[in-house]
């Protein structure tokens, strides 16, 4: 079935091993303490996997450029020097990687930030300073000069940043772009330093350098280019020397979301396929494309020449070979949760992933084969006993896996239910097939007692039983109007028109969303999807953003927290927004500084600010935390039975499965 995706391109780019890009993602490895060394041997794991064209994380081409002041850049011999362990680790696997060269422009996170104009971005600190004309060509130059530095390290091209509301695309848009010199104005003159930075580079580099030029072909901002405009740039591109156009989909302060779990599966290509037949050189599909069939139809539909995936290989760095192998239900797929990538990004910590802890960890997380296997109990196939039950029996030991439930999955059952995290069960398929391939014995329907752990002789026992949720004490408590979240999501138990839910943490957000939506999900239809978010697929307008068509709630929700100040502020960093809004579009009512009095037939009494209030709700669904369920390991323990304790069992902290799997992971590494 992905023969079709993995066949050689017919495009005459020799370099090509197929039509896959590993799309570039900052991991701050860049940065870190021996970081291009571990750099290298992320990226060589992910060319041993077959990945034909890598390219890297963003490199400023000059000091302004620096999306953080120290941030990595490539404008000296010794830089050059240092990056020449990347291409040379990537070749040795049969692989091509190009470096990204990336100015920030205005998202600079420091007070020497420059810009087109001395306009602001919402989402950054500082207001840049003007560029003069003369500083602009010099841009274009240390472009140049940087490409040449990337050439001599080894390099097989690079990718020149004109997306995501960097600086180019702020050079670009009028939004930004507010010159009245060359550089500013008509259209022709605000792509200059696009054409020219192209231009420029090709010459400096020669024919047999790869020249990937990465162009906004939606801004999803106001002020934003018009899809003429968008294929008048491409063609220039194409003249001034581009190998490929890569599709960059919104800035980032654009507010629609482009890439989270949101998002459906392969939802922009219909942009890039726009653009098919408008220029000769190879187009890529970007954003959401996370598995080989969702490539393939992307590729078969004719949307595009080849496509991007970028976190799905932070999940698995052998996609490409499992597809290749037809073992694509063995691929650990991205579910686009953001939490290990981007929000480890933005927040300055170390990129790696919720699904695998050894992305960008490969240096430091192994799992080897056992010289003494052992005999070990797993008790709950929640993500962290199936992280320790898998990888334990990958490494040769004997284990038994009980679960009390009569499926895998443990609270990611509840997770998979959630509009727009449909594809938390691609995680529970992944687990089922290495519990298949890697012979963990499986116990269903099972819940464990102390003393049958003590009877099956185990050398080690760990306990990943997860949580229970926690119950409140207010009066009415036991009142029928009262459910918790796993009486709403895993009983299904029905729930009435008007419903108040207490605590707004992050499952709060997960059942008021849950209970926000009947029918079509825009989760899994990308008409839909465009239309709720205020998309015009027909690109009428520029930036090509239109009146968001929302489908009311069925239900009139109440989201209720004890604490003052916004709802939702302790969500992931690039994704808490978007939960945020998608609340606000389906018209929630977010209630802060509530006092919960009692719940009776009239329905939830509470007090805001001291302002006493009925709630006339027909149900109350408390998602007010959770408790480490440890019956299990007291028992143990008052034995003296050595025990391990990992996941929700040992910290409850409600969206924690990065915990969970990598707490299982760096255990078991060791077992
Ligand atoms: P659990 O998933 O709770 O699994 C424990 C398992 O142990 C259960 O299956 C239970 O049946 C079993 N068990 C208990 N006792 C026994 C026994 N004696 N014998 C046999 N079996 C036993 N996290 C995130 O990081 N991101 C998210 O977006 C996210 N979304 C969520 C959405 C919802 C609606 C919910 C409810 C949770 C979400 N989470 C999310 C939380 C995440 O699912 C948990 O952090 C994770 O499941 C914890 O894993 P665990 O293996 O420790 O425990
Ligand atoms: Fe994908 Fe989440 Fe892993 Fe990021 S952390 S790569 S979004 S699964």
């Amino acid at each position: 079935m992905y023969n079709k995706l993995l066949s050689p391109l017919d495009l005459g780019f020799t370099v090509l091993k197929n039509r896959v890009l590993m799309g570039s993602m900052h991991t701050n490895l860049e940065e870190a303490k021996n970081g291009l060394q571990r750099a290298a041997t992320f990226y060589a794991e992910r060319a041993k996997g077959q990945v034909g064209l890598i390219v890297t994380g963003g490199i400023s081409p000059n000091v302004e450029g620096s999306v953080w002041m120290g941030a990595a850049k490539m404008t000296t011999l010794e830089e050059m020097e240092a990056h020449k362990i990347i291409p040379e680790a990537v070749h040795k696997e049969g692989g091509k990687i190009c470096m990204q060269l990336l100015h920030s422009g205005r998202y600079a996170y420091h007070n020497k930030s420059v810009g087109p104009s001395a306009v602001r971005a919402p989402i950054a600190p500082f207001t840049p300073r003007e560029l003069s004309s003369e500083e602009v060509e010099q841009t274009i130059e240390d472009y140049a000069y940087a490409s040449e530095l990337a050439q001599m390290a080894g390099y097989d091209g690079v990718e020149i940043m004109g997306s995501e509301g960097y600086l180019i695309n702020q050079f670009i848009a009028k939004r930004t772009n507010r010159r009245t010199d060359e550089w500013g104005g008509s259209y022709e003159n605000r792509i200059k330093l696009a054409v020219q930075t192209v231009r420029r580079t090709r010459e400096r580099v020669g024919e047999n350098f790869i020249i990937i030029y990465r162009l906004s072909m939606l801004d999803l901002v106001e002020g934003g280019s018009t899809w003429e405009e968008v294929v008048q740039l491409a063609k220039e591109i194409e003249k001034a020397g581009a190998t490929i156009i890569n599709t960059g989909i919104g800035w980032h302060e654009a507010r629609v979301p482009t890439i989270g779990t949101v998002v459906p599966k392969g939802g922009f290509a219909w942009v890039t396929k726009r653009m098919m037949g408008e220029v000769n050189i190879p187009l890529i599909a970007t954003n959401r494309i996370n598995m080989p069939d969702v490539a393939e139809q992307i590729l078969v539909d004719g949307c595009a020449d080849m496509v991007s995936m970028a976190r799905p290989f932070l999940a698995d760095e052998n996609l490409v070979l499992k597809a290749m192998e037809d073992r694509a239900h063995e691929i650990n797929t991205c579910i686009a949760c953001n939490q290990a990538c981007l929000d480890h990004t933005f927040s300055g910590k170390l990129t790696s992933c919720l699904v695998n802890p050894r992305a960008c960890h490969e240096t430091e997380l192994n799992f080897e084969p056992t010289a003494e296997a052992k005999k070990m109990a797993v008790v709950g196939a929640g993500p962290a006993g199936l992280a320790a039950a898998t990888i334990a029996a990958e490494r040769g030991h004997e284990v038994h896996l009980f679960e009390a439930a009569s499926e895998i999955g443990g609270q990611f059952n509840m997770a998979k239910v959630i509009p727009g995290k449909e594809e938390y069960a691609e995680t529970i398929r992944y687990y089922d097939a290495m519990i298949q391939k890697h012979g963990v014995k499986l116990k269903l329907n099972h819940r464990v007692s102390a003393e049958e752990l003590k009877e099956g002789n185990y050398d080690e026992i760990i306990l990943a039983t997860g949580v229970l949720p926690r119950k409140l004490t207010f009066e009415g408590i036991d009142h029928p109007k009262v459910l918790n979240y796993a009486e709403v999501l895993y009983d299904k138990k029905p729930v009435g028109k008007k419903v108040a839910i207490v605590g707004a943490g992050g499952i709060g957000f997960d059942v008021a969303e849950f209970l926000a939506h009947e029918g079509e999900l825009p989760s899994l239809n990308t008409e839909l999807y465009m239309e709720e978010w205020g998309v015009d697929m027909d690109y009428k307008t520029a930036g090509a953003l239109e009146v968001p068509k929302i489908s009311p709630s069925p239900r009139e929700i109440y989201l209720l927290k004890r604490s003052k100040g916004k709802h939702g502020k302790n969500l992931g960093k690039t994704t808490g927004w978007i939960h945020r809004a998608s609340l606000h579009m389906k018209r929630v009512n977010m209630l802060s500084n509530v006092t919960y009095h009692k719940v009776d037939d009239a329905g939830l009494h509470i007090s805001v600010l001291d302002e006493p209030q009925v709630l006339e709700v027909d149900n109350v669904v408390i998602c007010a935390g959770q408790e480490s369920l440890r019956d299990l390991y007291d028992a143990l323990k008052e034995n003296g039975q050595s025990v391990h304790l990992i996941g929700g069992a040992n910290v409850a902290a409600e969206l924690d499965a990065k915990k969970a799997i990598k707490e299982a992971s760096y255990l078991v590494a060791g077992l």
